[in-house]
This record gives structure tokens, sequence and C-alpha cells, in this order.
């Protein structure tokens, strides 16, 4: 088990990714906190990590509002007494050319996929210090690195992800903390299947043009980053600090 008994919060497991990533750590034997917007998902993700023997509860939260963020980290201490890792998955879509985009939907991006990370890592971090131990994985992407069409705010949020991190692991690596990037290529989840729908008339043949500009000619799947994610949670990675973890199918280099 390389997990075994740690406390791992992975915000927006209700779905796609993080879902599946609180499937693969619970079979390694960590005790999860399943945070979602949607109950409904959240719930599923409990139930299914219960039903393969595993232990996780469920806590809504917005991760952009800093009383329910705050309200959960404490409810975790309360129940479990520590964090020991914290995954700053959740996060949205933003599709459009700069000039298209409507400032109140720019600002809804910015908002859940920056201060996203920010919150969470602002009320859980204290109780790390106080341990002197902990591993942050954030929730980058590969478009941090590379051009991809249409979009503009989301591209300038998962940048901005990536060098708060490499801010995050100097500042805390005096408290034996960790904070890593992910950096997934195009991942399979309902969160793709919406942007090619609203950007593509033909999003079959959006798919075969994506897979064109991988190395690997194929698309990834949830499990893929679940697996780069279990790596960086476990003591497997404790020399790998700050680091831009590609899980991308070679996409940076195609
Ligand atoms: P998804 O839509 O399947 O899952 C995201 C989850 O986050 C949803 O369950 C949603 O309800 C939740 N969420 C959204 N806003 C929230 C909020 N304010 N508070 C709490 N939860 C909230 O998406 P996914 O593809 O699994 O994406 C997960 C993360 O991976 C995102 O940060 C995304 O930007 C990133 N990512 C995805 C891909 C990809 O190709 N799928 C590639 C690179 C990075």
């Amino acid at each position: 088990m390389r997990l075994q008994n740690k406390v791992i919060l992975i915000t927006g497991s209700g779905s796609g990714i993080g879902k599946a990533t609180a499937l693969l750590f619970a079979s390694e034997g960590a005790k999860l906190v399943i945070n979602d917007l949607n109950e409904q998902h959240g719930q599923e993700t409990v139930q299914q990590i219960e039903a393969a023997g595993g232990e996780a509860i469920f806590i809504r939260a917005d991760v952009t509002k800093p009383d329910e963020v705050s309200a959960m980290v404490d409810q975790i201490i309360a129940h479990y007494g520590v964090i020991d890792v914290l995954f700053n998955n959740a996060g949205i879509s933003g599709v459009g050319v700069l000039h298209e985009i409507e400032p109140e939907a720019w600002d809804r991006v910015i908002n859940v996929n920056i201060r996203g990370v920010f919150l969470p890592s602002k009320y859980v971090i204290p109780h790390m210090m106080e341990r002197r131990s902990g591993s942050i994985i954030n929730m980058s992407s590969c478009i941090a690195e590379i051009g991809l069409a249409r979009r503009a705010s989301y591209a300038a949020t998962k940048g901005a992800v990536l060098a708060l991190t490499k801010s995050m692991q100097v500042d805390y690596a005096p408290y034996g903390i960790r904070v890593n990037a992910l950096l997934p290529g195009t991942i399979m989840t309902p969160f793709v299947e919406d942007y090619l729908k609203k950007s593509y008339d033909n999003p079959e043949e959006a798919i075969k043009g994506l897979k064109k500009r991988q190395l690997s000619e194929e698309l990834g799947y949830p499990e893929d980053v679940a697996k780069a994610a279990l790596f960086l949670a476990s003591d497997e990675s404790s020399f790998v600090m700050g680091s831009p973890f590609y899980v991308d199918g070679g996409v940076v280099f195609g």
C-alpha cells in the first residue's frame, strides 16, 4: 500500500481526473476527503470507494469561497486530525479567443482555476507547517507551455498555477512541504467533451486532429493522470519538488 493511512483531500473529485485519482488513492490505503460542488457526484465517488472496501467522506464546498473552504478544512481536522496530501484539482473550462470573451466569463475561469488553488492551500498549509510534512499537487495543464486555439482564459490560469506552484515550493520547503504541478495533455473527461462540443462543429474530427499532435498518437484517460498523482502524493517522490510533471503523451513535443 503506497498511501497507507494518509489523509488526502482532492478538490473536484466528483468527476473525471479527481474521481479516478480518489479511487486509485483509496485502493492504496488512503483515507479520502471527496470535495465537489456537485453533491450527487461527490457522494457517488464515496459510494464507489466504500463498495471497494476503502474509506472516504464527502464535503460539499465551493473552492472559490473562503468561508466554505475554511469550514471544510476545520471539518477534516476535526474528523481525521491531519491532512497529509492536498490535490488542488477542481477546475473549469474556458473557451474562446480573447476579444470575444465576456469579462464575467473571464473572471469565472480565473476565479475557479486560480483562487480555487489559493484558498484550499491557504487553509491546509498551516496544518502541514505544524507537522513539518505534506505534499501538495496543483492541477496545471500542458497548455501552460504550448499554444492551443481558443483557450486564452484557461491557458492564463494554468500558466499562473505553474508559476504559483514554484513560488509555493520555495516558500514552504523549509517546512517539509513538497509542492508539484501536474501538466496533463488532452484527457477524455466530461470537461473535455464539453470543450469539444462548444468549440467544434465536428468533435470526432477534432479528436483526430488532437491525436495527430501527440507523440503517443492517442489521447489520455483519467487513470493516466491518477497514476502520476499517486507518485507525487506518495513518499516515493520525496526528492521531487516544484516540478512541472507532464502527463501528456508527448504533446509538448508534437
Ligand atoms: P471534470 O469537469 O470532469 O471535473 C472537475 C470537477 O470539479 C467537477 O466535478 C466539478 O463539479 C468540480 N468543480 C468545478 N468547480 C468547482 C468549485 N468551484 N468548487 C468545487 N468543485 C468544483 O474535469 P476534469 O477534466 O477531470 O478536470 C480536472 C482538472 O484537470 C481541472 O483543473 C482541469 O483544468 C484539469 N485538466 C484537465 C485536462 C483534460 O484534458 N481533461 C487537461 C489538463 C488539465
